[in-house]
């Protein structure tokens, strides 16, 4: 069974939006998308509470996503595992990007293969994700005869000779390290893991054996409804790319046709930070910019365009005028010496890759030279910043803070 989760009561109104009466504040919440319903929910405590204690939300959410050949987003699986399969979870997995399965690069990008849980920011990363640098495989036999792989979702390749099982390699790793941590707590007690310490990308729970015996049969029992969702998003991903295709065109279409309208360049309306959040939310949903939301939101675009009258910048560095565009081109071409670290908005490129132009916030230099360097290991610390929050800003300061962030936000034990 499902463990039931113990829902708060929810408040009477609206009361963040004034007294806005219940049955319209759940009426327009019943028009939004689903990564509008996440994104309200982690807005404020009162909210998530309410969207929890009406789950029809969740439903009308997933059917608003539905247009022209695309059908509606799959529902998620409900699964006895461990594991976060939460609605507010599943739809930043599919709406709310994140790194490249090989790259650690960010990408907006949904992920390409669910089963796998596999995002790449290119195809040339697809392509490498999809080879044995990334996939784990073995005949069905030997698959299953594992205890630790036998409970993972599986890829299965039926041939006359042979039936080959495939996984990814770091499920595979991370599940074996589980293993081997569940022995060392259980029959020598190293309850610190001393000299077991699994590698930086395991991220399981720590269990003494029978616990994980238990969590294997768990597993086993949830696997197929997980390949089978899994198997829903995959096919539902093709339709819904093909008419995210015609609704950015349009959308496209539209942006040019304002630009035109108001005399500014395409690209420097585009660049706007408000049209640029406008026309991705919109492209995300499937939904088809309006002039009514054009007149709502023009006066921020031209407030902001007027911040950058000319769509030039002045260098810091040489006082010499670069166009906003070319700046990156201009830092790399002019100061890529003296300016390693202090760069463009915050960013820094990485100094052990000279031919490379991609600048790096910090985080992600610290995750680049982690990954590609091996240098000096930070430790990792996945606690500071909050998966559950779509834009993922806060970044905490402490495990306690993020624990209570975690219980006041997202309602955990
Ligand atoms: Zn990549
Ligand atoms: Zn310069
Ligand atoms: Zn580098
Ligand atoms: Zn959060």
């Amino acid at each position: 069974m499902p463990r039931t989760k113990k829902i708060p009561v929810a408040p009477p109104s609206f009361h963040v939006f004034g007294d806005l009466p219940l049955d319209v504040g759940l009426g327009i919440f019943s028009l939004c998308s689903p990564f509008d319903l996440v994104q309200l929910a982690a807005t404020s405590k009162s909210n998530r509470t309410l969207i929890q204690a009406h789950e029809y939300l969740w439903e009308s959410a997933h059917d608003n996503i539905a247009r022209g050949e695309c059908p509606r987003l799959p529902t998620r699986p409900v699964i006895e595992t461990s594991g976060n399969y939460s609605q507010e979870a599943y739809v930043l997995w599919v709406f709310g990007g994140g790194p490249c399965s090989h790259c650690t690069k960010p990408t907006t990008s949904l992920p390409f293969h669910f089963l796998f849980r596999f995002r790449a920011c290119s195809s040339r990363c697809e392509k490498i994700l999809m080879s044995r640098e990334h996939l784990y495989f073995c005949s069905a036999g030997q698959f299953d005869a594992l205890a630790y792989t036998k409970g993972l979702p599986r890829l299965t390749e039926v041939n006359p000779w042979m039936t080959t099982h495939y996984a990814p390699l770091k499920a595979v790793k991370n599940a074996k390290h589980e293993a081997n941590a569940a022995t060392q707590i259980t029959k020598f007690k190293n309850f610190s893991l001393r000299g077991h310490r699994p590698p930086a990308f395991c991220n399981f729970k720590r269990r003494t054996l029978p616990e994980l015996e238990e969590e294997y049969l768990r597993r086993c029992n949830s696997r197929p409804v997980i390949e089978k969702s899994a198997n829903e998003l995959q096919d539902w991903r093709d339709l819904y790319l093909a008419d995210f295709l015609v609704v950015s065109e349009a959308n496209n279409a539209f942006v040019v046709k304002m630009a035109k309208d108001k005399q500014v360049k395409v690209t420097r309306l585009h660049d706007a930070p408000t049209m640029k959040g406008l026309v991705d939310a919109f492209n995300r949903d499937l939904e088809l910019l309006t002039p009514h939301v054009w007149t709502q939101h023009a006066p921020k675009i031209f407030e902001e365009l007027k911040d950058k009258p000319s769509g030039k910048n002045r260098c810091t560095l040489c006082n010499r005028t670069v166009s906003t565009l070319g700046l990156e081109a201009h830092m790399f071409d002019s100061h890529k010496d003296q300016a390693s670290d202090l760069n463009t908005k915050g960013k820094a490129y990485c100094k052990h890759c000279p031919d490379s132009k991609r600048l790096y916030t910090r985080e992600g230099l610290e995750e680049h030279r982690r990954v590609c360097h091996s240098g000096p290991l930070p430790p990792p610390q996945p606690w500071k910043r909050c998966p559950l929050c779509p834009a993922r800003e806060r970044r905490f300061k402490s495990v306690e803070g993020r624990a209570m962030h975690d219980r006041v936000v997202h309602g955990m034990p």
